[in-house]
Order: C-alpha cells, then structure tokens, then sequence
C-alpha cells in the first residue's frame, strides 16, 4: 500500500505536505495548458501552413489541462480527507500517530455512489503522544 508505505517512512506531515505539492503542481499544468490552448486557439487559421501543428497543440494541451485538473482534485480530496482526520481528539496532537492496521475502503454503494470518507484505505492509528486509537479518514 503506497499511502501507508508512504507515511510509515516518511511520516504524516512530509506525506502530507508532498500530496500538497504534487497537487499543486498539477494544478499550475492546467493553468499553463489553459493558457497554452487559448493563446493557439486564437492564432489558429486553418489555411496557414501550421494549422496541424496548432491543432494538435490545442487538443495535446486540452488533454492535458483535463488530466491535470482530474489529478489535481483527486490529491487534494484525499489530502484533505486524512487531513482532518490527522489530530488527537484526546490530547490535540497533530500528525503524531503511527499506523497500526489499514485495509480496503469499503465496496460502492448499490447506486454506484462512493460515500464521502472513502477515498482511500482507512487506517487505524494510534497517537505517539498520549496512545489514543482512532480510525481515518
Ligand atoms: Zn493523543
């Protein structure tokens, strides 16, 4: 399990703040691909002798645009949802846990719809600080 690999070595808050970083950055793609296929878009003329070239820069930039903008909210979604599962209800410490057990997150439900906590694996951790367990996301 990457997730868990990920924060057992790194622990939570170099986890957490390189999910903030690589969503980010998928986040400046799309705003530069945005850019990219408005700027070809508008200097577009079929008849011109580069019109493929500009074609196919809008389309590879609009393609692009689209993955990033899907990555970018995917990251931060699960960022955000272990996140604010992240400090101790019983002491207040934050990211100070280790994870004990994690599993698969729960099957669909029947219309197809995930529920909102289950964006990734839970985990079942336990605060370095004071041992109080408690289940993410
Ligand atoms: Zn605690």
């Amino acid at each position: 399990m990457d997730l868990v690999d990920s924060i057992r070595t790194r622990g939570f808050r170099k986890w957490y703040e390189r999910q903030l970083v690589e969503g980010h950055l998928y986040l400046v793609t799309c705003f530069l691909c945005m850019i990219l296929v408005a700027a070809c878009a508008e200097q577009l003329d079929f008849r011109a002798p580069g019109a493929a070239a500009a074609i196919a820069l809008v389309v590879g930039g609009g393609i692009l645009g689209l993955y990033s903008w899907q990555r970018y909210q995917a990251i931060m979604t699960v960022a955000e949802c272990y996140g604010g599962h992240s400090t101790c209800a019983q002491c207040g410490a934050y990211a100070r846990f280790e994870v004990l057990d994690w599993g698969d997150p729960p099957p669909a439900a029947p219309s197809g719809a995930q529920p909102a906590a289950a964006v990734g694996p839970w985990l079942k951790v336990r605060c370095r600080k004071c041992g109080n367990g408690w289940t993410m996301p």
